[in-house]
């Protein structure tokens, strides 16, 4: 008998006899998909020039103009060293599977991908929280410099897949790992889900009350607009949206995986109308300085970082929030970062450093 498969247990209410449930499926640690030496040694300290991933889920400031993207995974980074002076560094499977596609065109350079490898998990998505119905967890690994496995071959965790490269629209050398779940078309998921601080402790600092820093910036009565800041170190990376609530009135809400799911056509022309009284702005992240000096270089107008420049140091992510359609006389404000494990962080205004 296959009782390993099962747990018994629970009891039937309706007949008090007792049934086998399936048991929680174990969720593996996921590999790193490309080594990282500072990420091996155990007293490593993140900084600006060796991040451990140098972009996240959720939208992204694009050069030049005032909108933004939503940037569907992590990106790894691929330093550069005397073995591997393009950065073109081994990437390796996340999880055991089956690699179900490879895209590999003669012109990678004129496709948004470029080389692409899509692995297929034996785990479900439910193993790590998620809903039964996304079915297994599916990784994609893009803009490889090289592909070394064919379609059908099983991989085991930490199997060759390819080489980092920057084949496709990208500017730098770098791992872009998507993770997929079931869904019409397959459906982007963060990958912080499976690279979550509990199982990667160092790298992954959680959201917590130590961790999330709100500024109240300013209040326009007239204009009826609140705006605040949302600073969060750089590796927060289970980040999943905010809630900015007006007297309790809790409309104005971003969550950046529903953006995935849902506002496909929507997500590359930033935020306008695509969630009612809350405009969004992230602070640059990805350039790879402090954020003083990302963000010196050339801001939009009429965005609140040009009103309010950055103070202190260090290299955060942050985003600005613009509530709309304030009341007049609204008089509570709070904002809830949300992390895709669940978790929340609420912090309520006690005034704005500015108003009018
Ligand atoms: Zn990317």
């Amino acid at each position: 008998m296959k009782l390993n498969a099962f747990v018994l247990g629970l009891v039937c209410f309706a007949c008090g006899v007792a049934v086998a449930a399936p048991r929680k499926p174990k969720a593996p640690k996921p590999l790193w998909p490309v080594a990282n030496p500072g990420f091996l040694q155990g007293n490593f300290t993140p900084s600006t020039n060796q991040r451990l991933i140098s972009g996240i889920f959720g939208p992204r400031l694009k050069w030049g103009d005032g909108r933004y993207d939503h940037h569907e995974g992590f990106d790894f980074y691929a330093f550069f060293d005397e073995a591997h002076p393009r950065g073109d560094h081994p990437v390796t499977c996340i999880l055991d599977g089956v690699v179900t596609d490879i895209i590999d065109p003669p012109n990678p350079e004129r496709t948004e991908t470029g080389r692409k490898v899509v692995v297929t998990h034996a785990v479900p998505w439910s193993a790590y929280g998620a809903p039964r119905e996304w079915g297994p967890v599916k990784s994609g690994y893009l803009h490889l410099s090289a592909i070394r496995v064919q379609k059908g071959q099983k991989l085991e965790a930490g199997d060759l897949v390819g080489e980092a490269g920057e084949s496709g629209y990208t500017s730098t050398v770098h791992l872009h790992l998507n993770l997929y779940r079931a869904g019409g078309r397959d459906v982007n998921v963060n990958p912080a889900r499976v690279f979550q601080p509990k199982l990667y402790p160092q790298a992954v600092t959680p959201l917590s009350k130590q961790t999330v820093e709100v500024q109240w910036l300013e209040r326009d009565v007239e204009g009826g607009t609140a705006v605040a800041r949302v600073l969060l170190p750089y590796n927060a990376y289970t980040l999943d949206g905010f809630v900015f609530e007006v007297d309790k009135d809790t409309r104005r809400a971003i969550s950046f995986e529903y953006v995935s799911a849902e506002q496909r056509d929507k997500r590359d022309t930033g935020d306008v109308d695509l969630f009612p009284g809350l405009r969004l702005y992230p602070l640059r992240f990805n350039g790879g300085g402090t954020l003083e000096a990302n963000n010196a270089r050339s801001v939009p107008r009429g965005w609140p970082l040009a009103r309010h420049p950055i103070r202190g140091g260090g290299v955060r992510l942050g985003f600005d929030l613009e509530a709309r359609d304030v009341p007049k006389d609204a008089k509570s404000f709070a904002i809830t970062v949300h992390g895709v494990g669940g978790e929340r962080v609420t912090v309520k205004a006690r005034g704005f450093e500015a108003s009018r």
